[in-house]
């Protein structure tokens, strides 16, 4: 039953307070009646009431005032207020509107319309304390859900994360024992490659999970690079033949000519395109899966060409050419899209099914769970990554006949907010190649630093050891340059304002043809001419390809016959394969815990080359590194690190932040920093062939 309304009358004569009053309560309200403005606040603090009748005519503080400080008022606004007077004149009328009055009653007072006046202000303030109640409900409700949701997408992460080391271990231990076992007992091979397949698998189902929970608590970071359509797509094409081919179908692809490059996250695209060319593999028996790749005016917009679409490519097993149809031209445009069709003439969806399958863990139905496998999330990520990249994912199918996917991507996604992973520049001129000194002889070392001055010290310092040095202030021009000039080694700032220099570090790395040179991370603050030089040689991402972690350690051996790692690595287990890995390779492996390893024991017996894990990114394994540095006897010792792919902006900004606090406790001088550089470009240029 809800509660009495309780009036409060606010009016200095007392015959109408005592009429208010008796009125009042014969219409079963509870009345408080008091005689001057300034009190109704006071009372107001005091309890709760659901209307106010206020004369204008009051002395000390008058109606239009008392009204204006409870309009004014957060707390009391809501309340409803009636304005009463004997002044029956247009403008006070008004005056009482403007303030915020809810109506307005003159005297004498007619009871009828006193009561009817009164129930639909009570009425109406009913009316917006329940709208009230229930968008506070509603609001409780969504934050109730918004946090679960957050609280899944952490779970999620976590688990997925968990998940992750022991199936790393899986993968890593059934190739050691696959490769053991080859020659001695090759008919167990074929149950560890199911064994190393389903753990791929599974690693694949836990990428798309935590994916897909990164997305949802917008945590998804995107790396824009430019790279070239026709290799992505060759590269696309040959690893998705064996699966289409494993059917009995063939794998058609068709490029437009002058497809050129794109300016977008690579990964993303290329997740895209596997999900749906697995997908047409899987649901296509004995047919035909095509894939055409055009440049479009807008997004959705065709290509005007040849009437007849000649699919050119017929692949044979093993070997992939893609067609180039010189009558297709791409028309300019503001706006350019790349648009990827991938069509098959396998099972179809249905229209029902058509509506549903961009939803998460949503499949096409039950039966298809049970006959073709999968999780439901391929399509809903590919479609999240086509948003995220300014694009769309549509489809059109029948059933029986096929079904086609579109995707349609701008060729440059200019993001500012991810755009500065990369460029650097802080004025507006387009990032160049700023200073070329090539002295005659030495290796050449490309330094990026977003300040002239110290390049302009990289370039002396470094000239003084007789190397040539290419400068520039950009993370995507550094790229363009080390692309074409191949340096033996890149000197990159740390402490660039406004850019990710370990997004800058990581596009190094996952470009194959840079993959291979050094890259030494300087930090170094300027006008405290303090510095401090983290000397990273090399990086990889995990989860780490063992094959390639062999291959790059390889360039460190001091000889054929071997050599010795120190190996940083919290995770026994992966410590265990990473040490079986680097054994079988010939290395003598050294194992240190990564929060203190000694370095006076190190000292006694040093390693050849230190590989540090680091992650989760920690504190201690980078002041062991600066320690290092500083170290007499190993500071020019080459350090290899390994990080996850999917380090967060976060941990990057983190890292970022702890080696500022680093140099600046550290406190070295700028020539101290320089002579470090020195000594790590030497070395690490040494350990090179350089051109
Ligand atoms: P998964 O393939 O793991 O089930 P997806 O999100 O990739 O998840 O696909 C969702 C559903 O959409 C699939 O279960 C299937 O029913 C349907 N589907 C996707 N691609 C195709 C295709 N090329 N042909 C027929 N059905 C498809």
């Amino acid at each position: 039953m809800n509660p009495i309304p309780h009036v409060l009358v606010a009016d200095d004569d007392e015959p109408s307070r005592i009429y208010f009053s008796r009125q009042l309560r014969q219409y079963n309200l509870n009345v408080t009646a008091i005689e001057n403005g300034s009190q109704v606040i006071r009372w107001l603090k005091k309890q709760p009431f659901d209307l106010i009748l206020l004369d204008i005519l009051m002395p000390e503080l008058n109606g239009f005032q008392t009204l204006e400080m409870i309009k004014t008022d957060p707390d009391f606004s809501h309340i409803p207020v009636i304005m009463v007077s004997g002044l029956d004149d247009l403008d006070s009328l008004i005056r009482c509107i403007e303030l915020g009055a809810e109506d307005y009653l003159f005297k004498p007072l007619n009871p009828v319309l006193l009561k009817a006046r009164i129930n639909a202000c009570l009425e109406r303030k009913w009316l917006r304390d329940q709208e009230k109640s229930y968008l506070e409900q509603l609001q409780a409700e969504k934050a109730a859900a918004e946090s679960a949701n957050r609280a899944k997408s952490v779970f999620l992460a976590n688990m997925s994360h968990e998940l992750r080391t022991p199936l790393n271990a899986i993968i890593g231990y059934s190739e050691i024992l696959r490769e053991d076992l080859q020659e001695t007992n090759a008919s167990l091979v074929p149950d560890l490659d199911k064994i190393r397949s389903s753990g791929k698998h599974l690693l694949g189902l836990i990428n798309d999970i935590l994916d897909i929970s990164k997305i949802e608590a917008g945590k998804m970071d995107l790396y824009l690079e430019h790279f070239d359509i026709p290799s992505l797509i060759q590269e696309i094409a040959q690893t998705t033949q064996p699966w289409i081919e494993k059917n009995g179908s063939t794998l058609n692809v068709y490029c437009a000519e002058d497809l050129g490059t794109m300016y977008t996250d690579l990964s993303k695209v290329r997740q895209i395109l596997l999900n749906l060319l697995s997908n047409a593999a899987k649901f296509t028996e004995k047919g035909t899966v095509r894939l055409v790749v055009e440049r479009n005016q807008e997004a959705g917009d065709r290509i005007q060409g040849s009437g007849v679409r000649d699919w050119g490519l017929r692949a044979r097993s093993g070997e992939i050419s893609i067609t180039q149809n010189s009558n297709l031209k791409p028309q300019n445009s503001p706006t350019p899209h790349i648009t990827f069709t991938v069509s098959d003439t396998g099972i179809g969806i249905s229209p029902g099914q058509q509506e549903t399958i961009f939803e998460a863990f949503n499949q096409g139905d039950n039966s298809s769970t049970r006959k073709y496998g999968g999780t439901g999330l391929g399509l809903a990520l590919s479609q999240r990554f086509c948003q995220m990249l300014g694009g769309t994912l549509s489809v059109e199918s029948t059933p029986g006949q096929g079904s086609t996917f579109t995707v349609s991507l701008p060729v440059d996604m200019v993001d500012h907010q991810v755009t500065t992973a990369l460029a650097s520049d802080a004025s507006d001129s387009p990032p160049q190649m700023e200073s070329v000194n090539l002295p005659n002889g030495g290796g050449l070392i490309l330094v990026i630093d977003d300040d002239r001055t110290v390049r302009d010290l990289m370039v002396k310092t470094l000239n003084q050891e007789g190397f040539r040095v290419v400068t520039t202030w950009c993370g995507e021009e550094g790229r363009r340059l080390a692309r074409e000039l191949r340096p033996c080694l890149i000197l990159l700032d740390l402490m660039m304002p406004e850019v990710d220099s370990w997004a800058v570090l990581s596009a190094f790395k996952s470009d194959p043809a840079l993959a291979e040179i050094p890259v030494v991370m300087l930090a170094i603050a300027n006008d405290q001419s303090i510095g401090f030089t983290l000397g990273i040689s090399d990086y990889l991402t995990r989860p780490a390809d063992f094959k390639r972690l062999a291959l790059l350690l390889h360039s460190y051996r001091p000889d054929e016959s071997g050599g010795k790692i120190l190996l940083l690595q919290e995770d026994a287990t992966t410590r265990q394969i990473i040490q079986r890995l680097l054994e079988k390779e010939g290395w003598t492996v050294a194992i240190a815990e990564p929060t203190r390893p000694a370095l006076e024991t190190i000292n006694q017996d040093p390693p050849d080359l230190v590989l540090l894990d680091l992650m989760p990114p920690d504190l201690k394994s980078l002041e062991f590194v600066a320690n290092l540095r500083q170290h007499e006897q190993l500071h020019d010792l080459p350090v290899v690190v390994i990080t996850a792919q999917d380090i967060s902006k976060d941990e990057r900004l983190w890292l970022n932040s702890y080696i500022e606090t680093l140099f600046q406790q550290g406190g070295y001088s700028r020539e101290k920093s320089l002579v470090e550089v020195r000594k790590l470009v030497t070395t690490c240029a040494q350990s090179r062939v350089c051109v």
